[in-house]
């Protein structure tokens, strides 16, 4: 199954980023949220965010406020992995697009 997040993109180019994914998942070690992610509690904000979120952005050092509106999306599908080189940034507006494509999005 595709991620959800990567939906937008055309199926060839999937397959060539999965085809790059040379190392093993790496599990966060942790019992994990009800979706299997790792939480960890940011040290400098204190604030509650996905472990793999925060793998991500120390790995291709991104400052905090590039990460606003972002989502890190899985290439493996696998919600326990926190190998960065199996991450990939995405936007909440491909999420929203993809979910009102799906018919899952309640307009209000
Ligand atoms: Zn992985």
């Amino acid at each position: 199954m595709l991620t959800w997040g990567l939906s937008r993109m055309d199926e060839k180019y999937v397959a060539e980023v999965r085809a790059k994914l040379t190392l093993p998942c790496k599990d966060h070690g942790q019992k994990g949220n009800k979706g299997g992610y790792g939480v960890i509690t940011d040290p400098t904000t204190k604030k509650k965010m996905f472990y793999h979120r925060s793998v991500y952005m120390q790995h291709y050092v991104i400052p905090p406020e590039n990460m606003i509106g972002k989502v890190i999306m899985h290439l493996c599908d696998n919600p326990r992995c926190i190998e960065p080189t199996h991450l990939q940034m995405g936007t909440h507006w491909d999420n929203t697009q993809d979910m009102m494509r799906k018919g899952r999005h309640s307009s209000h």
